[in-house]
């Protein structure tokens, strides 16, 4: 059998995602910024070619979709579908979060999910990828009615999901009160107390000292961790950061903690700007505690103004954290950033930044780290959390912020090492993409064709 290139087994795979899922842009477009990449691996390993890696890696295993009914406080009965993806258990368990949020859809799942691979290969915990969701909006509901749909929702998942199965987590619209929700409904459906089903859950109860902060805290690290590449820090530094979600707020937490002075926050209302340094109690009081909008900060704050149109982009900063949602900084915003002096974005959300505005900075020199190597802290910790459940054990808040900082180096580390290895040193989206496909090919080739 005579092997194709690379190039055009890249196309081949490409071509056959385009046909096959026409109607998914989010999908498409996390599938090309991978394959984009993979050349380098593919001229190395042409077995992975030949055992039709990439050909299965792109399809998921399985894809469940199901209608979620739910009754309102009017006593009304609402209709929501629901969705979990297990795209790939070659590694481990299928692990990854649920989204609940008006814009969930089949290719929004998909995306995350096929993303959700690699970076959980990155974080070397021996887990899959596998995504989750609904079209349900938690904001404006009440406690009780968020309820009734995460009892619902569950008494679908319960039948895909298990500790050695398939491990769903939180993400947007979904934190400790959803998880909390979602787990009593597993228990008492199953009559187990299986508390490595969830991770997120309460630290009373099962959950992990720092896995509320990780994803945040993580994404600067992984930031702090190019600067000092390159000799240089997070001290002094200006950053800017959009959402005002868990992301978001423990990213803009750990700047402040390191000397740095993140200036912004936003939701889909508009954002912040705060020159005196974003206040991180107050943000969490308006938004985790009253659940309110983002305007209500500067309502509250005299060194601060609320923008209500614009991009948050557009605030000059030397560092950047995009932590609100997919494809939130356009070309446009990284000239606006590149125009400020950035020097370093590293996306907490998932693909928060468009292909163009990748391309932009990267020409720019500027540091650029991509949500799978950088956001990876999130998972990592929930990992711990299954380790923790699993040996019924608790590790106090300092062991567990320190397994996370060690992680996020060694996941700065082989990103950074395959960007060499491929001939593109500092190039972590190339880094990070081929150090994780590595690693989840080689697994799959040792498995066999399934
Ligand atoms: P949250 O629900 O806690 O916060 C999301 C924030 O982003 C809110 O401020 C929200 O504003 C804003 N936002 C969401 N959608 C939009 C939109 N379409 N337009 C403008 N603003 C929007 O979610 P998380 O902080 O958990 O997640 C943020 C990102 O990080 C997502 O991309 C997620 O996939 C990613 N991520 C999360 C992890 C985690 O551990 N939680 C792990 C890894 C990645 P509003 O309230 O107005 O909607």
């Amino acid at each position: 059998m005579t092997l194709p290139t690379p190039k055009a087994h890249l196309q081949s795979v490409a071509d056959t995602v385009a046909g096959r899922s026409a109607a998914e842009p989010e999908f498409l477009q996390a599938v090309r910024e991978v394959l984009d990449t993979l050349e380098p691996v593919l001229a190395q390993r042409p077995e992975f070619i030949e055992a039709g890696i990439l050909d299965r890696l792109v399809e998921p295993e399985r894809q469940l979709i199901f209608r979620v009914p739910w009754t309102d406080d009017a006593g009304r009965v609402r209709v929501n579908r629901g969705y979990r993806v297990q795209f790939n258990s070659a590694l481990g368990p299928y692990k990854g979060g649920l989204r609940f949020h008006p814009t969930v859809n089949l290719s929004v799942v998909k995306f995350l999910g096929f993303e959700q691979i690699f970076k959980n290969a990155l974080t070397s915990q021996r887990i899959g990828g596998g995504k989750g969701g609904s079209d349900f909006d938690p904001s404006g509901k009440s406690d009780a009615e968020v309820m009734r749909f995460c009892q619902s929702f569950m008494t679908e998942l319960v039948h895909h999901i298990g500790e050695h199965t398939d491990i769903p987590a939180g993400d947007i619209g979904v934190g400790g009160r959803e998880i909390g929700y979602l787990f009593g409904q597993y228990r008492r459906i199953t009559q187990r107390y299986e508390a490595g089903v969830l991770t997120g859950k309460g630290v009373g109860w099962g959950g992990a000292e720092v896995r509320t902060e990780a994803t945040g805290y993580g994404a600067v690290f992984f930031a702090e961790e190019m600067l000092l590449r390159a000799g240089e820090g997070i001290e002094g530094r200006r950053a800017i950061v959009s959402g005002s979600g868990n992301v978001a707020t423990y990213a803009i937490e750990k700047v402040q903690q390191l000397g740095g002075t993140a200036v912004t926050a936003s939701d889909s209302s508009g954002y912040i700007v705060d020159e005196a340094g974003i206040d991180v109690e107050l943000l969490k009081q308006i938004k985790e505690v009253e659940r309110a909008r983002i305007s209500e900060y500067a309502e509250r704050r005299s060194s601060a103004r609320f923008v209500s149109s614009g991009s948050v982009w557009q605030v000059p900063g030397e560092l950047a954290f995009p932590c609100a949602t997919q494809n939130e900084l356009d070309v446009d915003d990284a000239r606006a950033l590149i125009a400020g002096g950035v020097r370093a974005v590293a996306e907490g959300a998932n693909m928060p930044t468009t292909p163009e505005a990748v391309e932009l900075f990267q020409a720019a020199g500027v540091l650029f780290a991509p949500g799978k190597a950088a956001n990876a802290g999130g998972v990592a910790t929930s990992a711990l959390e299954m380790s923790q459940n699993a040996a019924r054990s608790r590790w106090d808040r300092q062991t567990s912020e320190s397994r996370l900082h060690d992680i996020m180096r060694d996941v700065h580390a082989s990103a950074y090492e395959a960007s060499v290895r491929y001939g593109r040193p500092g190039d972590y989206v190339l880094g990070a993409n081929s150090a994780a496909f590595e690693t989840v090919a080689q697994a799959m080739l040792e498995q066999g064709v399934i």
